[in-house]
């Protein structure tokens, strides 16, 4: 994955929303990125520092949360948590479901000054 252009993205979308509200700084960022995602926490934690520099972003504190794999099974048509997508169905063991969450990379929410 391309954790330095997913940072620089997220920082993009960060930035005008900040901007729209007419902020000074972003004090906190927090996003989500799926359990499920390839994506990898550590590395956009270390690459938001440098994606935010110069911006309205700078500094801001990043709050990373792990929403978890959901998925709905086509045997029992229930939505289940899911922990890899190698996994079968946690109650009835069809192996056979369709993600509905926990792939994302999403910012939830920004605070600004
Ligand atoms: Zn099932």
């Amino acid at each position: 994955m391309h954790e330095l252009a997913l940072s620089q993205g997220i920082v993009e979308v960060v930035c005008t929303r900040a901007a729209a509200d007419g902020a000074r700084r972003v004090r906190r960022v927090c996003i989500a990125i799926g359990a499920l995602s390839p994506v990898e926490p550590n590395a956009i934690e270390f690459c938001f520092d440098a994606a935010s520099r110069g911006t309205l972003a700078e500094g801001a504190v990043l709050e990373i949360r792990r929403p978890p794999g959901r998925a709905r099974c086509r045997s029992c048509d229930r939505v289940v948590t899911i922990a890899g997508y190698d996994r079968p169905c946690p109650l009835c063991g069809e192996g056979r479901w369709v993600l509905v969450g926990g792939d994302e990379l999403q910012v939830l929410e920004l605070e600004v000054e």
